[in-house]
């Protein structure tokens, strides 16, 4: 059974903005599930109209096999992490944590051994007489995760809670959340833009775009099998390479480009057949260029700049017209030269393809 259950739900902003369209989305019991896209696709709305901070215009929510739809967000058996943090200015961390245990009318020593564990686990408890205005980015973080952990609530809902945080702290705190969450095995539904954060973190995201989901899945299969060219490009770094070609059938499937450059994507698992003369885009990730070794097919590409990251080189060059980013390790580079030939393997088991009209994975 999901823990959570999103039926056809749509919201609609005033003046007629449909922001949520006819969204569903099933979330199970334990799952660490991320709501991903741009700014603006609709994932906070989203994570409200769970949360019960926003009134629906159609459709269904449901928790625990509970029709919530239109419950009170206390109601909802839920907790919240912001972006913001949110604490109370003037409660120290421990009256913040301790809060919404006295408004549920906890025993004095119920709320101090909660409060006092959660501490334990976020490590914390130095920090429980200081208040919010005392604390680092971080440590605010901290004390917002625990405020929300110690109601024992079975689904924790956390709206880009790192968003605020330098990138060191971000990994580090990144690090943490997803320790905490297998420690603790409850449903993390949590909203980010940052697609590191999405794929490092999740058990499944969906990745939603214009207020619909374009791909829910695992990280795994979003990167290696995108349902589309918008998952494609948006998950990755640096981004998929696209290039564009025509199906031709003579002599084995393959896919040709306006230069000549020919892909033999006979071994490609098509979901529908390939017609002669359909324009489809060949989707390479970085890494699944490298040196050709003896007898293999190469391309034709040339160097235009290379990118030094330590562990690998991002090699830019062009392949035919069309510019594409190749992986490489230092090595492969060895006494390369910008703006000479760098012919290139690509392992075509791992492509991707997709139509040009519909942008849909072949
Ligand atoms: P995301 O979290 O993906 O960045 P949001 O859910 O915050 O996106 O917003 C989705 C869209 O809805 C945006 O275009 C935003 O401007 C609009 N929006 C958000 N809140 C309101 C509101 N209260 N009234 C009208 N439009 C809103």
């Amino acid at each position: 059974m999901s823990t959570v259950s999103v039926r056809h739900l749509d919201k609609i902003y005033r003046g007629n903005t449909h922001i949520l369209k006819d969204l569903n989305l099933d979330i199970g019991s334990g799952e660490f599930l991320v709501l991903l896209g741009p700014s603006g696709c609709g994932k906070s709305t989203l994570l409200n109209c769970i949360a019960g901070l926003m009134d629906v215009e159609g459709g269904r929510i449901e928790i625990a096999g509970r029709d919530v739809t239109n419950a009170d967000p206390s109601e909802r058996g839920i907790a919240m992490v912001f972006q913001s943090y949110a604490l109370y200015p003037t409660k120290t961390v421990y009256g913040n944590m301790a809060f919404c245990l006295r408004m549920k009318k906890k025993s004095p020593a119920e709320i101090e051994r909660k409060v006092n564990d959660t501490a334990d686990l976020l490590q914390i408890r130095e920090l429980l007489h200081r208040k919010p205005g005392t604390l680092s980015g971080g440590q605010r973080q901290r004390a917002a995760i625990g405020r929300a952990l110690v109601r024992d609530a079975d689904i924790c809902l956390f709206d880009e809670p790192l968003s605020n945080l330098d990138a060191k702290l971000r990994t580090e705190m990144r690090i943490e959340l997803k320790k905490l969450h297998k420690k603790l095995r409850s449903t993390f539904v949590y909203v980010t833009h940052d697609q590191v954060e999405a794929m490092t973190l999740a058990t499944r995201v969906a990745v939603m775009e214009g207020g619909t989901f374009s791909q829910i899945s695992t990280p795994e299969d979003l990167y290696d099998r995108p349902a589309n060219t918008f998952v494609a490009r948006f998950i990755g770094s640096p981004p998929m390479n696209f290039v564009h070609g025509e199906v031709m059938l003579e002599g084995g499937v393959h896919v040709q480009t306006p230069d000549g450059v020919s892909f033999a994507v006979g071994a490609y698992p098509f979901t529908t057949p390939p017609r002669r003369g359909q324009e489809v885009i060949v989707g390479i990730r970085p890494e699944h260029f490298h040196l050709p070794i003896p007898g293999e097919v190469t391309y034709p590409t040339t160097l235009t700049l290379v990118e030094p990251l330590g562990a690998t080189v991002m090699c830019y060059c062009t392949l035919g017209h069309t510019d594409i980013v190749a992986s490489l390790s230092p090595s492969d580079i060895t006494g390369a030269r910008s703006d000479a030939p760098l012919p290139l393997g690509i392992d075509l088991s791992k492509v991707s393809l997709f139509d040009r009209t519909s942008g849909l994975r072949l």
